[in-house]
């Protein structure tokens, strides 16, 4: 099969991966083989490439996988042959651990990572434990669905650790590939809460984005929309909209932190301005133990 494979930590503009023929991959009794018909590209990546993120090398990437199932191991009973199936970052758990049973799998101590600790889907092929391959409705094409296996999946994860309720607003800080499709999710669930979007400078690309997919009010981190928010998702790269949404969070609010580092420092908060009346913060994992 053909592959890309990254062989070590470089610069992104070096071009580092390589096209390589490699043998295709035996799925072992609790694996699947899948031909790969999709593989979206995120920013972990760039991290992993450049080596921010830790990663087995040689390493095949990709973590965003749609692909028909063209083999079988003797112990698989959930997937035919010729089953459109989809894979995420979560490769592998131990599912014996008090995290793996209590449905949170991505705080696993054994936890392996697609793409990462186990080769992923720049290639024609791969093969992954069919527990962590997903069943795709037939409503998406491939390139639809393969965005969901990462920015789609913790984007909802975000949302659900909000604990949002519908008439309750909510503010995005940061409009990117999981806000946008947070967005449509808030939409479709919670069709009487607003939704305010913070971006980074006026009438950029996201924030157009934003008006498009339905926001309610767009601004920029450090404006003050129209109303309290009741809920607030951060998914920025950066220390600052941590104490915005805080200082904008309504009395009992709480603010989901859903990125996988802070590139700048999270500002000096004030505790009656930031903290005070039960507000809440809630960090995210985002699948990764780092
Ligand atoms: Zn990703
Ligand atoms: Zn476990």
């Amino acid at each position: 099969m053909k592959a890309m494979v990254l062989k070590k930590i470089a610069q992104v503009e070096t071009k580092p991966l390589e096209l390589q023929d490699l043998p295709i991959p035996k799925p072992s009794s609790n694996e699947i083989l899948l031909k790969v018909l999709a593989c979206g590209i995120c920013h972990t990546e760039l991290d992993e490439i450049e080596g921010r993120k830790k990663t087995k090398l040689p390493v095949i990437l990709g973590h965003e996988i749609i692909g028909y199932v063209e083999k079988r191991g003797s112990k698989t009973n959930k997937f035919k042959i010729g089953d459109r199936a989809g894979i995420a970052w979560i490769y592998s758990s131990c599912g014996k651990c008090k995290f793996c049973k209590s449905g949170r799998e991505n705080l696993c101590p054994e936890f392996k990572a697609t793409g990462c600790d186990a080769d992923g889907g720049y290639a024609e092929y791969m093969v992954v434990p069919e527990n962590f391959a997903y069943m795709i409705p037939d409503a998406f094409s491939d390139l639809e669905a393969a965005p969901l296996m990462c920015a789609g999946a913790i984007g909802y994860r975000a949302l659900k650790l909000t604990d949002m309720k519908d008439g309750e607003n909510i503010g995005l800080y940061g409009f990117g590939a999981s806000a946008h499709i947070v967005i449509q999710l808030v939409k479709h669930l919670y069709p009487n809460s607003k939704v305010f979007v913070f971006t980074r400078r006026r009438n950029d690309e996201p924030s157009k984005l934003a008006s498009n997919k339905g926001a309610d009010w767009v601004g920029i981190t450090g404006d003050t929309p129209p109303e309290k928010i009741d809920r607030a998702i951060d998914t920025t790269p950066v220390g600052i909209p941590i104490a915005e949404a805080l200082r904008n969070l309504e009395k009992g609010g709480r603010l989901v932190i859903n990125a996988i580092r802070k590139e700048t420092k999270i500002p000096e908060l004030d505790y009656a301005e930031h903290l005070w009346d039960e507000k809440e913060v809630k960090s995210f994992i985002d699948w990764s133990n780092l």
